[in-house]
């Protein structure tokens, strides 16, 4: 498996935890909306076993979400980890011709400075 750096996936956490904190309030809404469309339509439904369910799923939810949210929004940071893995242009060094990845400054081989 490919050893990526960490905090790869805190953009993605930081997306999801809110994400799954907002579908607490859909679970939360579905008993009463099943009950609700169950009697519209003439039909019994465990209204007991579906609050259950939901109780479960708003837990899960509240639990993924603080935990997606603790992970996105501390510890070390990786600036754009997906935009450097994917940017491997490199250029040679004005001086002595050595490959340099693209944003560097100063040549890693002979030290001297790129200007661009
Ligand atoms: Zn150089």
């Amino acid at each position: 498996m490919m050893k990526l750096p960490k905090g790869t996936y805190k953009g993605l956490a930081k997306i999801l935890g809110p994400l799954l904190l907002w579908m607490i309030a859909g679970w939360a809404a579905y008993p009463p909306l099943l009950d609700k469309i169950s009697l519209a339509m003439g039909e019994t439904v465990d209204i007991d076993e579906i609050k259950l369910l939901s109780y479960i799923m708003m837990t899960a939810c509240a639990m993924a979400g603080i935990i997606f949210i603790i992970y996105g929004y501390t510890g070390k940071e990786v600036a754009d980890a997906e935009i450097n893995a994917l940017n491997t242009e490199k250029w040679p060094c004005p001086v002595c011709l050595s490959p340099q990845p693209a944003e560097a400054k100063k040549c890693k081989n002979c030290g001297k400075n790129i200007i661009r």
